[in-house]
């Protein structure tokens, strides 16, 4: 479902974020991308949105080769995928019930209906009781959840979290990682980044980054 052959990422001439990646995720499997900070995991994430293109080497994603693919096509795949970024916050100005909608609005699923399924989200991250609750009242953790169920309601294939546990407690960081299993449980592929290892559990695997390198001194450990 996701496939990098040998995928190097250069910014400029000296900062080269994943050297000659290798790698394939497959449908149903939940994967824990490791690795201290600058290792090259958002880069990595990014480029199975397209928000970022390889420098050489080739990205899949259900078969769409990344490197060559239009912008008219970036829609469509990003309508397989949650995207969970430290960029996309939740809209302070509406309630936690809105910005879940907000996805489902966009692509044009009648109110209601938009309505029903938000809240059935928000229920499996176990935060309907905040449903009209403004997001800044909320708890960082529960505004991470929150992001959460804004990110599936498409049900997309895959969810991919780039650090969704940073600056959270032991407590809300499992709840939020709790979220995920959730739903990988029900067949959505999740690959999350962290550098905090350690939460890695329930993971079908954990990919190591190091430097923008598959490390291979702990891969084989879970792999
Ligand atoms: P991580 O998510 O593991 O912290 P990143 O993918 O954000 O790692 O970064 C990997 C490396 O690429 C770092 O050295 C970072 O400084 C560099 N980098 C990331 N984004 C850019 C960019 N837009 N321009 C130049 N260098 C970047
Ligand atoms: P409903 O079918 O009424 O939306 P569910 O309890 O089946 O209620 O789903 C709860 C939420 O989980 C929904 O918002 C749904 O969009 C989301 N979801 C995301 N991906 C999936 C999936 N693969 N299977 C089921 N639900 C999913």
């Amino acid at each position: 479902m996701i496939e990098f052959a040998n995928v190097t990422k250069q910014y400029t001439p000296d900062a080269t974020a994943l050297r000659g990646i290798s790698l394939t995720i497959n449908k149903g499997e939940l994967v824990y991308l490791a690795g201290p900070s600058g290792a090259g995991k958002s880069t990595l994430l990014k480029m199975i949105a397209a928000m970022e293109r390889p420098t050489s080497g080739k990205v899949t994603v259900n078969g769409t080769d990344i490197g060559r693919l239009k912008s008219a096509g970036i829609p469509f795949l990003r309508r397989n995928l949650g995207l969970i970024f430290q960029q996309q916050r939740l809209l302070t100005d509406r309630s936690v019930l809105a910005n879940v909608m907000m996805p489902m609005l966009v692509t044009g699923l009648p109110r209601a209906q938009a309505e029903e399924r938000a809240r059935a989200a928000l229920d499996k991250v176990g935060l309907l009781d905040r449903a009209s609750a403004a997001p800044l009242a909320l708890s960082g953790g529960e505004q991470q959840r929150v992001s959460i169920a804004r990110a599936i309601v498409n049900r997309p294939q895959i969810i991919l979290a780039d650090e969704p546990t940073a600056n959270l407690d032991r407590a809300s960081a499992n709840k939020v990682f709790d979220a995920l299993r959730a739903f990988n449980k029900v067949g959505v592929t999740c690959l999350i980044s962290t550098h905090d290892e350690q939460v890695l559990d329930g993971a079908s695997r954990v990919i190591h980054l190091k430097q923008g390198s598959l490390d291979d001194s702990v891969q084989g450990a879970s792999a």
